[in-house]
């Protein structure tokens, strides 16, 4: 059974999402336009900085005026490379850039350069958290369109991003639940931005996901009409879009109404999806090869010198944390999702030294650290909790310095107020110190003893479990400072004594 629906409603459906994923199995590809963070865009010099001034990055070439003739940035070829080494994909020897002829605003030339029928790279794939394998068809170079801006009165074509290197990286419909939607563009993400070609930046735009959604009933082999949703910002909001459209399709299905191919827009507010406009065919682009430019060749010598310099990918490094640091495969690959996240448990662990085991650094990392991450939208590339800061903690645990309690309020002391002078330094202001004396400890467990007549009467009587009530009295009246190892020692053994006594 998949994962239940929550959190969307259909246009009018009684059925829940689980009765909709009895009856319907979802069938999702996936095309992600990953824009290549070369330094100027693909086809002339200009910047492809974000953030400049509207129409300021533009020159002849990109703003398409008649007569320009089109250079092929050698870095954006070298970039698509790597993708393609990094997801086991061939790459073709010879592959041709063709025109697609479309009118848009924002598209000045009348037509966008993109590779068509003979791309640069064909299959490759991607295995997910599940364990299954999403197979790809192909990814193929291409330039990005400008934008359009509309203002209360007019509107405006901004050109800074017309020309910038995108890959566009086509999935087979091999997903089948909106989780796993999710998860494949997580795992996208992160490859591309360990490969170093391309900044993952979804709110910028440098990573953008169209979802191909049909649904078909349980059983029947052949697809049902797809619909295209588009406009995807945000992780959480492709999951949402998704399971609306699962909603939308199957209460179509099951009022005898048939689904039309068509291009939807998900809207986040209303949590919907809304038709944009029907669905074009691919001859309506009349493609034809870009005459202004050669064929693109890639030769083996080339592709060795990308290989040669690829660095270690998410599933390598999951597969290295297993085994160099002993975690569970759950642990290494959340750990390796993001190379920050990654290189952030690693600087932790180095830093904790023997004083702690990779095991609860990695128990940190993944639960306290990521919890404040998504609370406060902390950047990976720069947290305010640093690792040399988390170490320390730890290791304050891992020394009997403080307990484990004290800790966790520590943490979220440094996340709430940022890092000041470290946990040490809190510690030693805040008088925090753990209690690890012994004969402290026993003046403290006898008082709560003598404090609790019943209970010890009753313990004494045969009622094992009220050692925990003992433990969690002496911890309350010492403000959670004491050593709990040691006052469970010192608590049996002064039990005991009665006991005998
Ligand atoms: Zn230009």
């Amino acid at each position: 059974m998949n994962a239940p629906l929550n959190g969307t409603k259909p246009a009018r459906a009684s059925n829940s999402g689980d009765a909709v994923l009895d009856r319907y199995e979802p069938v999702i590809g996936l095309e992600v336009h990953c824009q290549l963070k070369t330094q100027t865009k693909l086809f002339c010099g200009c910047s492809t900085a974000f953030g400049a001034m509207p129409n300021h990055n533009t020159c002849p070439v990109c703003l398409g005026h008649p007569g320009v003739l089109p250079a092929l940035n050698s870095e954006a070829v070298n970039f698509a490379i790597r993708f393609a080494l990094a997801v086991g994909a061939d790459i073709q020897e010879t592959s041709v850039f063709a025109r697609k002829q479309y009118f848009y605003p924002d598209l000045p030339k009348g037509y966008q350069i993109t590779q068509y029928d003979l791309p640069y790279c064909t299959g490759g794939k991607l295995t997910l958290a599940s364990g299954k394998t999403v197979r790809l068809i192909r990814a193929h170079l291409e330039e990005d369109a400008g934008k359009n801006v509309h203002g209360d009165e007019s509107s405006y074509v901004d050109l800074n991003r017309a020309g910038v290197p995108l890959i566009e990286i086509v999935s087979h419909a091999d997903i089948r639940t909106p989780e796993d939607a999710a998860d494949y563009l997580k795992r996208l993400r992160s490859l591309v931005r360990s490969l170093e070609i391309c900044d993952g930046n979804l709110e910028e735009g440098s990573f953008r996901c169209d979802a191909n959604v049909s649904i078909r009933p349980r059983g029947q082999e052949k697809f049902g009409t797809r619909c295209e949703i588009k406009n995807l910002n945000s992780f959480r909001n492709i999951e949402r879009a998704i399971k609306y459209e699962i909603l939308r399709q199957a209460d179509l299905l099951d009022h005898g109404q048939p689904v039309v191919q068509q291009t939807m827009l998900f809207d986040a507010a209303s949590g919907k999806t809304h038709p944009m406009r029907s669905k074009e065919e691919s001859h309506d682009y009349r493609y034809f090869p870009e005459p202004d430019l050669l064929p693109l060749r890639i030769d083996e010598a080339r592709i060795q010198r990308q290989r040669e310099t690829l660095p270690e990918l998410p599933e390598a490094m999951a597969r290295r944390f297993e085994e160099k640091h002993g975690l569970s495969a759950y642990d290494a690959a959340v750990l390796t999702s993001d190379k920050d996240l990654a290189g952030f448990y690693e600087a932790v662990v180095k830093r904790v030294g023997s004083a702690a085991t990779e095991k609860i650094v990695a128990n940190w990392v993944t639960s306290e650290y990521l919890r404040e991450v998504n609370n406060r939208n902390w950047d990976l590339t720069n947290p305010p909790i640093t690792a040399d800061h988390l170490g320390e903690l730890i290791e304050l645990i891992g020394k009997s310095v403080i307990s484990g309690r004290i800790a966790k309020t520590l943490f979220e002391e440094m996340a709430e107020k940022g890092p000041g002078k470290g946990p040490k330094a809190m510690v030693e202001a805040q008088g925090l110190i753990q209690v690890s004396d012994t004969s402290e400890i026993r003046n403290v467990v006898t008082k709560v003893l003598d404090a609790n007549p019943e209970q010890l009467a009753d313990y004494l009587g045969g009622r094992d479990k009220l050692f925990g009530f003992f433990v969690g009295q002496t911890m309350k009246v010492s403000g959670g400072k004491m050593n709990p190892q040691m006052v469970n020692d010192v608590l049996k053994e002064l039990l005991d004594a009665r006991r005998k006594g």
